[in-house]
C-alpha cells in the first residue's frame, strides 16, 4: 500500500507522515531527504565540511553535470534515515548550507529522474507512507491514498524556526520559504501542485494529532 502526501515546505508533512506510518505499521519515507542527500554530497565534493558548509560554491546552472553527479551518489534509505553509501547523513541534511541549494538541485530534471528511480525501487519492497512535492502526481500517481497538506507561509516559517535547526531569524526563514515555494511551484517537472484526487487539508491551525486523525479516518473509510 502507498499513502502519498504532498505539500509545501513546513506544512507538517514529515511529522504527519511518520506518525501515520507508525500507526499503520508501514515504512515512512521523507523523499526531500534524497534531494538533500544529493545537495550535501555536492557541497562536500566542493570542499565543504560534514554539513556541507565552507567549500566553494557549486555551479547550479550546469544541469548535465548535476545529473551525472547525482547518478553516482549512492543513495539509500534505511529505518527512516538517508544514507550516502554507508554513512547515515541524516544529522546534516537540514543545515543552512544544504537549505540554500537543495531547491535548485531538485529542479534539475535528470536529478529528479535519478531520485524517483531510487524511491520507487526502495518502496517496492514494502508498504510506505511517503511525503514530498510530487508523490501524488508523478512518483506514485496510482497511490491508494493521496493527501495534500497546506499551511500559511507564516505558520510554516514559525514551525521551521521552532525546529531549531537553523541559525536564521524568523523573518529570514520566511523569505527562504517564499523563495523555495516559488522554485517548487515552477519546476519543469515534478512541480508542486494539488492532484485532483488528493484530499486537501489546511493544517495552519490544526495540531499534528488532529491532522493524523483526519487522515486515518479517510484511510479507514
Ligand atoms: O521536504 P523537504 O523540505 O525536505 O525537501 C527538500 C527540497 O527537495 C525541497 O526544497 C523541494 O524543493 C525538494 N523536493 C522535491 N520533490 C520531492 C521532495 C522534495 O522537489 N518529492
Amino acid at each position: 500500500m502507498v499513502v502519498a502526501i504532498d505539500g509545501p515546505a513546513g506544512s507538517g508533512k514529515s511529522t504527519v507522515a511518520k506518525a501515520i506510518a507508525d500507526r499503520l505499521g508501514l515504512t515512512f519515507m521523507n523523499t526531500g531527504s534524497f534531494y538533500r542527500g544529493v545537495a550535501l554530497a555536492l557541497l562536500r565534493s566542493k570542499g565543504g565540511g560534514p554539513d556541507g558548509s565552507g567549500g566553494t560554491a557549486p555551479d547550479l546552472k550546469d544541469e548535465k553535470k548535476l545529473e551525472d553527479f547525482a547518478r553516482q551518489v549512492p543513495l539509500d534509505y534505511r529505518h527512516g534515515h538517508l544514507y550516502v553509501a554507508d554513512e547515515d547523513v541524516e544529522p546534516y541534511l537540514r543545515s543552512d548550507a544544504v537549505e540554500s541549494v537543495v531547491a535548485q538541485v531538485s529542479a534539475v530534471v535528470g536529478v529528479r529522474h535519478r531520485v524517483n528511480e531510487r524511491i520507487r525501487d526502495i518502496a517496492k519492497a514494502t508498504g510506505i507512507v511517503c511525503e514530498g512535492r510530487d508523490m501524488t502526481t508523478v512518483v506514485f500517481p496510482d497511490a491508494e491514498f493521496k493527501f495534500y497538506l497546506d499551511a500559511s507561509a507564516k505558520a510554516r516559517a514559525k514551525r521551521r524556526f521552532e525546529q531549531g535547526t537553523s541559525a536564521l531569524t524568523l523573518e529570514e526563514i520566511e523569505t527562504r520559504i517564499a523563495e523555495r515555494d516559488s522554485i517548487d511551484r515552477n519546476k519543469k517537472e515534478g512541480s508542486l501542485k494539488i492532484a485532483p484526487d488528493a484530499v486537501y487539508l489546511d493544517t495552519s491551525d490544526l495540531t499534528i494529532d488532529r491532522v493524523c486523525d483526519m487522515i486515518i479516518s479517510k484511510i479507514h473509510l
